[in-house]
């Protein structure tokens, strides 16, 4: 059998990997700063991480949620703690998909209505009601379309006033930061005007930190730059540092019932270790504040670049847009100087790195970098 072509691949085939560095199969060493479309958090195959997932192997790995799990209460008082949220419950899901099909579910269940609100340029995940919530018409197919959205430019308070005034809308959807749109922020203040909003209209305000959240951007959520608290939040990615695991953050202002959310394999006691693996890391290393000071270092010393349009994020999430296309530069970055960037569309390069990265890790790619635009 083979495999559904639908990644374009590198040729380069990673056996190993410690912190920030990959080596490939021929030995060659690499440096992540992509981590694997942003999930790699607490840095690749971190000692305490692999520790705790082998134990819990040993000992537990899988059973369904109609059990007493304690590590399910201990991973959500643990990221209450340290996201400032102790007072939300969790749901674990396997996802960023997921988390986001769970919110959207919960959304409809709790208002009764059914029209979603996101923002151009955002993404949301693969699952069908997710996808709907993106502009995107290669992902998007015709059976999306069933789904009751509208799709409004980001940081447009007067489209969002009007789109929440006609009424039936159960949520909106914006991501802490844009990562697929290219690490676009949302300004503070429409985040402040849209949460109110959403109050008074009675729709929820669901904020996706699948990508930004778990310190990536120097706060625990991107969103706490902007002082709000919204109605539910959906995590995934650096959750896990790469374990396949999801969550929805709900406030204590909506209250569950037995059958309104459900999943097989969410929250089973393996996913739990890595987990709690990963915030127990965050926290020891104090991983958020190295995101703000690394990432904060890397965006003035790349705002200097005159070859560079335009540098947007916040801590490790960091877009590079450029005039032209920049497939040529990450091809060079990569296999001439043994570094790993993400990207989105044409023009611009994204930084995604394990939130381990050292300011030696950050200045290699500053000389690298400068010394790659310049012959170029
Ligand atoms: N939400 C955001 C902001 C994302 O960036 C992604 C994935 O890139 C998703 C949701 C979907 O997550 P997953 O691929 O885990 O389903």
């Amino acid at each position: 059998m083979n495999l559904f072509d639908v990644y374009p691949l590198y040729d380069l085939t990673p056996v190993s990997a410690r912190g920030c560095t990959i080596t490939d199969k021929n030995g060659v060493e690499y440096l992540d700063l992509y981590g694997g479309h942003a999930v790699i958090s607490v840095g690749h195959s971190h000692p305490h991480y692999v520790q705790r997932i082998s134990d819990q192997l040993k000992k537990i790995g899988f059973y369904s949620n109609s059990v007493q799990n304690p590590m399910q209460a201990e991973l959500a008082t643990k990221l209450g703690e340290l996201s400032g949220y102790g007072d939300y419950s969790l749901f674990l899901c396997n996802s960023g998909a997921e988390a986001n099909e769970n919110a959207l579910k919960m959304a409809s269940f709790l208002t009764g209505k059914k029209r979603i609100v996101a923002f151009d340029k955002s993404f949301h995940g693969r699952t069908s009601a997710a996808v709907a919530m993106t502009d995107n018409p290669k992902i998007v197919a015709p059976i999306n379309d069933v789904h009751d959205r509208v799709i409004l430019p980001l940081n447009d308070i007067d489209a969002l006033h009007s789109a929440l005034s006609t009424g039936g809308v159960a949520a909106v959807l914006v991501e802490g930061i844009q990562g697929v749109g290219g690490c676009r922020v949302p300004d503070p203040v429409f985040l402040q005007k849209a949460g109110q909003l959403c109050k008074e209209h009675k729709a929820l305000f669901i904020l996706d930190e699948v990508q930004s959240g778990y310190g990536r951007s120097g706060k625990f959520f991107a969103h706490q730059y902007a002082g709000i608290q919204p109605d539910v939040i959906t995590v995934a990615k650096g959750m896990g540092n790469g374990f396949p695991m999801g969550g929805v953050l709900i406030s204590p202002e909506h209250k569950p019932w037995h059958g309104m959310l459900g999943t097989t394999f969410g929250g089973n006691y393996l996913a739990c270790a890595a987990g709690l693996a990963v915030l127990e890391i965050m926290e020891k290393e104090q991983l958020t504040e190295n995101a703000a000071s690394v990432g904060g270092y890397l965006i003035r010393e790349l705002s200097a670049f005159t070859t560079i349009k335009e540098v947007r994020g916040k801590g490790l999430m960091i877009g590079l847009e450029f005039d032209g296309p920049i497939v040529d530069l990450r091809k060079k970055l990569l296999f001439e100087e043994k570094i790993f960037t993400g990207v989105t569309g044409t023009h611009v390069i994204r930084i995604l790195p394990p939130l381990t990265l050292s300011k030696k890790e950050a200045d290699r790619f500053l000389e690298t970098f400068a010394r790659v635009v310049k012959n170029m």
